[in-house]
């Protein structure tokens, strides 16, 4: 792949909805070759200066470049992002319950830790399971607020009631 084709899949996938989904991080320098060949698109969790050189060298013979070196603003790292995308606190390497000032949680939608983290949450995933979960979390605490306004309304009927007494 040339740069240039990388360069078109890189701002496809930044035009999505949700890029972080989608964009997979890379924090394991020995997992880059293997990488390179399943992902289009992914993020780099280190500076790759020493990186680069020995690609370059060990690249002489192509004139393929196969990496876009990345030295700003690294998604996973430098925006909020779901616990399981966390680039500082790797989610298969590192304890779920560990979380950086950008980690949010992805049950709630709220900065980590949550009420649940420890618990629960934290070892959530974008997978069909924690969606559903999310889901049926968001109905429940729905229901909740409704059963306490239906109560308020029944205390205030009682007191009227009283009243009439
Ligand atoms: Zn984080
Ligand atoms: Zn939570």
């Amino acid at each position: 792949m040339n740069e240039n084709s990388r360069r078109v899949l890189m701002d496809k996938n930044e035009s999505k909805s949700t890029p972080l989904s989608s964009i997979f991080c890379l924090t394991d320098k020995s997992k880059l070759k293997e990488t390179e060949k399943k992902e289009d698109c992914f993020i780099l969790d280190y500076v790759p200066d020493d990186f680069l050189h020995q690609f370059s060298i060990s690249n002489n013979n192509t004139n393929e470049v196969s990496i876009v070196a990345e030295k700003g603003e690294v998604a996973c790292r430098d925006f909020p992002h779901s616990r399981h995308n966390c680039a500082r606190y790797p989610f298969s390497k590192t304890n779920h319950e560990s979380y950086c000032q950008l980690c949010y949680c992805f049950v709630c939608d709220r900065v980590a830790p949550c009420r649940m983290w420890t618990e629960w949450h934290c070892h959530a995933t974008n997978n069909e399971i924690w969606k559903s979960y999310k889901q049926l979390r968001r109905e429940i605490m729905r229901l909740r607020r409704e059963v306490r306004r239906l109560r308020r309304e029944l205390m205030e009927l009682k007191e009227v009631n009283r009243d009439l007494d």
